[in-house]
């Protein structure tokens, strides 16, 4: 039976290699995700057999909780997956902080299968100020995505944060330090205690300070931590299986945010603490330029009369899934012999390849799909660039505007293309919460309302009776 989970657990393992490497492909994601899916069954699979197992039916209990739980969850909108993302990496945390707990209180109390050595215990309390951490901070980075409105969207910055912020992670780590050098003192169930304490504090201080275009950068850190914390619970409970299933996903989670931090123009200090310590004033308030509206007429005459058009899809794009209606609107245009491109921005949406995957699904071309470093030098050539529910990734005050959360995020240069086109409902601004000049400069013009609603009325304009 030993040898049947060891060699599961290697297969487990490869499983997970080639679902990471799949997943790097549009073409291949899918054989990814099943790869995954199996890797994890077999992984489950060969930790159950083993011997020392034998309370099963809490076992098929937690496995029915998860299954009542987690479908739900899967059949969230698209516009919902980082929060949901971020739901799963609370619950990732949570298991490894409440597994590295049990196992303390049952060594206290006689009961530990294993032998608690200074490394094991080391482990342990690494296992829980990470998973506890993970816990809270992905449970804040959850609501701020899902909006809940009592916890607030834009970082939060106080004097001296950064003093609170690294002084309760640094009381945590000396009582862990305590605890492992003396695990069965009296004192040391108190400090452990408080090291869970503190690790939960830490997680809500580490996300309030975070806002707008480094909430996905943040969502991709936890899924480090959540990962490192495997990694600790796997040295706890000498799981081999849960050391390198836990190390992938900690290593491809620090990837991930490495890679998101360069394509951000960010560095990881800036991310977790670049807003530490610093008020934030609001956008200096200038010389307010009206918005000018433009008719569905005018704008498809526009269009028409443009050689180049650039579409820069946003969040709005989702929300309305307008997406089919984008795709419509670029054949009316491609067959008039326009060039139609589409300006891809890294965190435009709410995950990363969001707008990929909803174009891809309206079968637009992926040879139509520009990234921003390749389109940006094209956009003053442009004629027209349609900014359709698109904020925060065109906004140029990224650019100049110190005091806001998306300063030093490269943005698509919209502003410079020859005329503006820009769908969105309201004068509201984007998701960090500022304004946004784009919108007012002479080359803009706005066309207010539902970006499908819109886009229908637009290629409306194309069809029978409208422009030939
Ligand atoms: P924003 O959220 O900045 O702006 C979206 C715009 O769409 C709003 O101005 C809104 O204006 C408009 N809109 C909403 N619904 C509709 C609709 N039905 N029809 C037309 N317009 C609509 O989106 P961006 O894509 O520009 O930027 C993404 C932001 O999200 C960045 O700040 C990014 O950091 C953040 N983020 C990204 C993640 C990712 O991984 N991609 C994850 C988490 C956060 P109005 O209400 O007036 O219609």
């Amino acid at each position: 039976m030993r040898t049947i989970s060891e060699l599961s657990a290697i297969l487990a393992t490869a499983l997970f290699i080639f679902a990471l490497n799949w997943m790097n492909d549009p073409k291949t994601a899918r054989r990814g995700v099943y790869a995954g899916v199996i890797g994890m069954t077999v992984a489950i699979l060969a930790t159950w057999i083993q011997p020392g197992i034998i309370h099963h039916r809490w076992i098929i209990g937690a496995i029915a909780l998860g299954f009542v739980v987690g479908v739900p969850l899967s059949r969230v909108p698209l516009t919902a997956v980082p929060q949901r993302t971020a739901l799963s990496h609370a619950f990732g945390g949570l298991a490894a902080g409440l597994v590295g707990a049990a196992e303390y209180f049952l060594w206290r109390g006689g009961d530990a299968a294993v032998e608690m050595t200074h490394f094991r215990m080391g482990a342990l309390c690494a296992e829980v100020i990470l998973g506890f951490l993970t816990f809270t901070g992905s449970l804040m980075a959850a609501g701020k995505l899902q909006e809940v409105k009592w916890i607030p969207q834009r970082p939060v910055t106080y004097p001296g944060q950064n003093v609170v912020n690294v002084g309760a992670l640094a009381i945590a780590i000396g009582l862990a330090v305590a605890v492992v050098l003396h695990p069965g003192a009296p004192w040391a169930q108190q400090a452990f205690l408080a090291i869970v304490v503190l690790a939960l504090i830490f997680g809500v201080f580490l996300i309030i300070p975070i806002g707008g275009a480094d909430m996905p950068t943040v969502i991709s850190i936890l899924n480090a931590y959540a990962g490192l914390s495997a990694v600790a619970m796997g040295f706890v409970l000498d799981s081999k299986l849960l050391v390198t299933a836990g190390a992938l996903d900690g290593s491809s989670g620090l990837i991930l945010s490495i890679i998101m931090c360069r394509a951000m123009n960010r560095s990881f200090t800036n991310v977790l603490f670049g807003a530490f310590g610093k008020a934030q004033p609001a956008l200096a308030a200038g010389e307010q330029k009206a918005w000018k509206q433009e008719t569905v007429e005018g704008a498809a005459q526009m269009l028409e009369q443009a050689r180049t058009v650039v579409i820069i899809p946003g969040y709005g794009m989702a929300v309305a899934q307008a997406q089919h209606k984008v795709a419509e609107l670029y054949d009316a245009l491609s067959k008039r012999g326009i060039t139609v491109k589409f300006a891809i921005h890294p965190v435009a949406g709410r995950m990363p390849g969001h707008m990929n995957v909803l174009l891809a699904e309206a079968n637009i071309p992926y040879s139509a799909l520009v990234e921003m470093d390749e389109i940006n030098p094209e956009m003053p050539q442009t004629d027209v660039a349609l900014v359709l529910g698109a904020n925060d990734v065109v906004n140029p005050a990224a650019r100049y505007a110190k005091s806001t959360p998306i300063y030093g995020m490269p943005i698509i240069d919209a502003d410079k293309a020859k005329t503006v086109l820009a769908v969105k409902r309201s004068k509201n601004p984007g998701f960090a919460g500022i304004d946004n000049e784009l919108y007012t400069l002479d080359n803009t013009w706005m066309l207010f309302g539902d970006a499908k609603a819109v886009l229908s009325d637009l290629v409306k304009q194309f069809g029978s009776g409208g422009i030939h």
